[in-house]
């Protein structure tokens, strides 16, 4: 059955620690910087709880407890190491309606102790139902991670200026406002200063802004080759802040799932055929809701910059006076390559990397005769220390192999094709320059595939590290 999630004002109000090891001196800490007033039995007093005692910070009830003792108190905590005495607590809790906490005994307790993420005055509080502790303890490592150290300061400023943002306003607007003076207060780290500085900061933005249509913001989002866990920490946050999100077909449903519960997801994917109306579309679509006053993410595969169009969607913003930001993704040259165990540059093996795409027309659909690229002007790339990812590479994997061998590269050098690469079922197939059509041929339809071609290619043989099982010879 689900807890209640409740924070309590215990301020000035009586609570009872049954207990004197180190675990009731962690709950009077916590009572103590909460407000309460703590009463201790115990059946020793010793060390932090002795000091507290004599400095009148805790009254000290003797060292035997006895049911009628609870009656009174707000709350409860049985911190002893007898599970019998902390189960006596309980029920003496029961009988007087008292809610009891027993340390480590779930079934003997009113409530539980969440795990805590502190910035004052900002709490986050983490549960499990009592159902892993442990995991609660890392769920609150992932959020610490998340929140920066001086967000408590930004919550003290805010408070100073709930009412200098207009009742006025409709709730949709206000938000807004508050969206902006956040998201300032995160990129501009105003976290870092004083609260009175973060203060003075807001009220300015808010004047710069007063009077406006809040006109919203795109974030162009690299989402990175497809495992949720390597988004940026930036990415997670600005999916948070989303009205709308504008999206690739390839960005899966996990990943969209950090979107904020209320925005809108549009998958502007493009799909064989209509290119131009597609990325017309996608530049109308943005320019509008911006205009709107909405926060848009436009979330893209890898890296917005790499073989993503960014460039072309900034310049449309840019010229329609939009503001924005970009947010870094891992490029799937990276994201494969170390989900391989092929790296990319290698003393002994390769001392330059190029990223090159085999298709000029932005995604890899379907062969386009005529739009591939002309690797004959990057002259290093038949050295044989030279490493060549190709990304929409996959359709075009003969015209890839007679390009490299005009160039002299030897038909035996390495290669590695890397299949639906980071996600659980990726595949990584292992060949030479001479089979890259017959490795090509092994992906399945829709899936994407990156090549990666050069010396470097062979060590994910040895070095492969995750979904091992799935590594195959390619047919020759
Ligand atoms: N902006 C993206 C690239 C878009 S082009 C980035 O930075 O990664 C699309 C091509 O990227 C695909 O044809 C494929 O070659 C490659 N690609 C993207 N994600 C991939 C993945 N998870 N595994 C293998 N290749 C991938």
């Amino acid at each position: 059955m689900p807890y209640l999630p409740i924070f309590m004002n215990l301020d000035g109000r009586p609570v009872l620690v049954v207990g004197g090891g180190r675990v009731a001196a962690r709950k009077v800490a916590a009572l103590l910087k909460a407000g309460a007033r703590v009463s201790l039995i115990s059946a020793a007093l010793r060390g932090e709880l002795e000091a507290r005692r004599a400095g009148g910070e805790i009254a000290w009830l003797g060292t035997v407890f006895s049911p009628e003792r609870i009656e009174g108190f707000r709350l409860a905590f049985a911190a002893t190491d007898d599970p019998a005495l902390n189960r006596a607590v309980f029920e003496a809790g029961e009988a007087f309606n008292v809610p009891v906490n027993a340390v480590d005994d779930r079934e003997h307790c009113h409530f539980i102790s969440p795990a805590v993420v502190d910035r004052d005055p900002v709490q986050v509080a983490v549960s499990t139902g009592g159902a892993s502790p442990l995991l609660a303890r890392a769920i609150r490592g992932w959020i610490e991670a998340l929140l920066p150290h001086g967000l408590g300061k930004v919550a003290a400023a805010a408070a100073r200026l709930r009412h200098a943002i207009g009742r006025r306003l409709s709730p949709d607007d206000r938000r807004r406002r508050w969206e902006f003076l956040f998201d300032r207060a995160r990129t501009v780290r105003w976290s870092g200063e004083p609260v009175e500085t973060i203060e003075a900061a807001m009220r300015r933005e808010l004047r710069r802004v007063a009077g406006k249509e809040m006109c919203g913001k795109v974030y162009l989002v690299g989402a990175g080759p497809g495992r949720p866990d390597l988004l940026t920490l930036r990415a997670v946050e600005v999916l948070q802040q989303a009205d709308l999100v504008l999206h690739d077909r390839l960005v899966p449903e996990e990943i969209l799932d950090r979107a904020r519960r209320d925005a809108e997801r549009v998958d502007v994917g493009k799909r064989a055929g209509d290119h131009h109306g597609v990325q017309a579309r996608i530049h109308a679509l943005m320019v509008e809701a911006a205009r709107a006053g909405k926060t848009v993410v436009r979330l893209k595969g890898g890296d917005a910059f790499i073989f993503g169009r960014g460039g072309e969607e900034l310049q449309h913003l840019k010229a329609h006076g939009i503001d924005y930001e970009v947010v870094p993704g891992i490029t799937a040259a990276l994201g494969c390559a170390a989900y391989a165990g092929i790296p990319l540059t290698h003393r002994d093996h390769a001392q330059q990397l190029t990223l090159a795409t085999g298709h000029l027309q932005g995604q890899d659909y379907g062969s386009d005769a005529g739009s591939f690229p002309d690797y004959s002007e990057m002259s290093c790339t038949g050295g044989a220390s030279h490493t060549l990812v190709v990304y929409m590479g996959v359709k075009q994997a003969s015209r890839v192999r007679q390009k490299l061998l005009e160039q002299g590269r030897a038909a035996s050098t390495p290669a590695a094709l890397i299949i639906d690469g980071t996600l659980d079922r990726q595949r990584v197939l292992f060949g030479n320059i001479s089979r890259l059509p017959a490795l090509a041929r092994q992906v399945p339809d829709g899936a994407p595939g990156l090549f990666i071609i050069g010396e470097v290619a062979a060590l994910g043989r040895e070095l492969a590290w995750f979904g091992a099982a799935s590594i195959l010879e390619a047919a020759a």
